[in-house]
């Protein structure tokens, strides 16, 4: 059986007070029916490390370069990571995409680089409004999951998680219907079982895009929802425990 995670992806907020007041907060809240993660802005990795040592809630950083080290100003590499404990990493969220120009390439190059670093990739994947109102979202995320898969191999996504965030859902308020989810969860299921079955049946779908506590055991509660990536509702203590909560 697929163990559910909850992650939070914290973006560029927070200041050393509020991470330490949400942090004391999740700490003493998770009753640990799911795993968690949390990825802060990548400069209070060493602040997570210290407050989570010893608890069972996993971090990571937000985006990793694929190169081992050199004149990359501004990036982090996985050595750096792991330096600091981090176990997930987040690759290709659609913001990285969108503003920050990371192809399908670059994305499967980072998975390639975070598998052989022995970590997660928690791999990104969604389509657009206008995707979707064409009708192609099966064919972008299709995409998106293929130029990884060709790199990678399927036995790799015995340990990839993917997190499937419609960009239409992420910030915006409209959470996909748990229906519309799972629709294409099972989609993405369906096609890593064209190359595997055992391994999709191992493979962690997680849903991002406007989760609230309100909506989380609707979506949980998919067969092809093993969870969660959480925005704006993961910077608010009580609000995340209870999404954590909700995953049985
Ligand atoms: P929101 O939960 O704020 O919509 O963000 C989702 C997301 O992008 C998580 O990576």
């Amino acid at each position: 059986m697929r163990r559910l995670l909850v992650a939070a992806n914290w973006k560029m907020n927070g200041d050393m007070s509020s991470n330490a007041a949400l942090l004391a907060a999740f700490k003493a809240g998770f009753n640990g029916s799911a795993d968690t993660a949390i990825f802060p802005p990548a400069v209070y990795i060493p602040q997570l490390a210290d407050s989570l040592k010893g608890s069972a809630i996993a971090y990571g950083v937000q985006n990793i370069h694929f190169e081992e080290k050199g004149a990359f100003t501004g990036e982090t590499n996985l050595a750096m990571a792991q330096d600091f404990g981090c176990q997930y990493i987040l690759v290709g969220h659609s913001e990285r995409r969108e503003l920050f120009g990371e192809t399908n390439a670059i994305v499967a190059k980072k998975v390639v680089a975070v598998l052989a670093a022995g970590l997660i990739p928690m791999l990104c994947i969604g389509e657009t409004l206008e995707q979707r109102e064409a009708g192609v979202t099966e064919q972008i995320c299709k995409e998106q999951i293929d130029a990884v898969l060709t790199q990678v191999g399927i036995k790799a996504f015995e340990k990839v998680v993917i997190a499937y965030e419609p960009v239409w859902a992420i910030g915006t308020g409209k959470t996909a219907s748990p229906e519309q989810a799972q629709d294409v969860h099972s989609f993405i299921r369906q096609l890593l079982a064209a190359e595997d079955a055992a391994v999709a049946a191992k493979t962690r779908i997680l849903y991002g895009g406007s989760v609230k506590a309100s909506s989380a055991q609707a979506l949980f509660g998919q067969p092809d929802i093993d969870g969660g990536l959480v925005g704006g509702a993961s910077l608010m203590a009580e609000e995340f425990v209870a999404i954590c909560n909700a995953a049985q």
